[in-house]
């Protein structure tokens, strides 16, 4: 049975998506703890794209098969879902691993739905059993819980896993096939949709993953009002103003770019501060790995004080607009 690993490469402006890199690096830790292992197969799609093959090499596919056309300059869900279904049902993959981007998160079930297979979206950890199946772990109830998710018996056994939650691999040395798909089928199509251009919007003050200091919001700030004293506490500290879910419900926190957790961001600052978060494990794996954390929380319970090196227990009305005058006089 082919037990060939796939990693989709995602890519834009001629730079490889640093997450298709750390699939690159999982896959190759799946294969490794296989009893019998297969490959490890990237696949490229897009225009000009062959330059981007030896890096994926590098980091060690053994195969990378590559669809290059004009037509594929820009993401074309049309021609980039048809191009994998004839890939999958040609080659017969064992798993296949896509980033939880806005790009995977569309293509991942699109693709499993042509193929008749599952994805587990949002995965936190990817483990095997005993037969070389997958065990996507991935939070659920509120992140009360971990579910292993299996696929057994449908192929390939599909997992979306968000940047920066794996650990980029080393490099190595390039060794392995590049192999062109044969893309004479695309004629035949009429898509609807015509992309028309990338843009993309830059982020205003500090970008998140960047940040050394993260000042995160959870429900508990409980208004716009306190929301924006928030705001300038990062300010003033020189850092990235964060959130989890219920900010951004609530219209405090002006969109997803800012959200930390399993559908949001991985950090990795220096400091992070929480406020009024509860310490949902779909919050928590995106922040846990942060130098220093301190967070205040009325709940003496909260589980976020499970994670954290200083947990206070107070009221974010009371403390914030203290912290804020603090942070302005200096
Ligand atoms: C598929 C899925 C994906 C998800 N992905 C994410 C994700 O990526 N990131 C994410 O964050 N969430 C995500 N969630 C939501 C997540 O499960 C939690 O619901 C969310 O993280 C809870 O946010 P919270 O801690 O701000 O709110 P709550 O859980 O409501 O906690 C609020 C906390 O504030 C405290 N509090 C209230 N008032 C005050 C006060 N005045 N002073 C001090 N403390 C106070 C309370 O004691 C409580 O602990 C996801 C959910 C699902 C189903």
């Amino acid at each position: 049975m082919n037990k060939d690993i796939w990693v989709y490469i995602e890519h834009a402006e001629g730079k490889i998506a640093n997450v298709s890199l750390e699939l690159l690096g999982e896959a190759i830790r799946i294969k490794n703890n296989m009893q019998k292992p297969g490959q490890v197969v990237a696949v490229i799609i897009g225009s000009d794209v062959r330059g981007l093959a030896p890096k994926v090499l590098e980091y060690g596919a053994q195969e990378v098969y590559i669809a290059e056309d004009p037509r594929l300059k820009l993401y074309h869900p049309e021609y980039y879902g048809v191009i994998l279904e004839q890939l999958i049902k040609e080659n017969d993959p064992h798993i296949f691993l896509m980033g939880a981007t806005y790009l995977g998160s569309q293509l991942a079930p699109m693709v499993a739905a042509k193929v008749k297979t599952g994805v587990a979206a949002h995965c936190i950890e990817l483990k095997l059993d005993d037969q070389d199946n997958l065990i996507a772990v991935v939070p659920a109830f509120g992140g009360k819980v971990l579910g292993d998710i299996l696929c057994p018996k449908h192929r390939p056994q599909m997992a979306t896993i968000k940047p920066g939650i794996l650990n980029k691999p080393d490099k190595t040395e390039a060794s392995g096939e590049i192999v062109d798909i044969d893309l004479n089928f695309l004629d035949k199509l009429k898509p609807v949709l015509k992309p028309l251009s990338l843009c993309r919007e830059e982020p205003k003050g500090v970008p998140l993953e960047e940040a050394e200091i993260v000042v995160c919001g959870g429900w508990g700030v409980g208004d716009k009002e306190h929301w924006q004293l928030l705001e300038k506490i990062a300010e003033r500290l020189g850092g990235a103003v964060a959130c989890t879910r219920p900010p951004i419900d609530e219209g405090w926190a002006p969109g997803e770019h800012m959200m930390i957790g399993t559908s949001g961001k991985s950090v990795r600052p220096k400091i992070y501060l929480g406020f009024g978060i509860s310490g949902a494990t779909h919050h928590i794996c995106g922040m846990k790995d942060a130098g220093l954390i301190i967070s205040l929380n009325k709940d003496e319970q909260a589980e976020i004080f499970k994670v954290s090196d200083f947990g206070l227990v107070g009221d974010v009305k009371e403390v914030l607009p203290l912290l804020e005058e603090a942070f302005r006089l200096k």
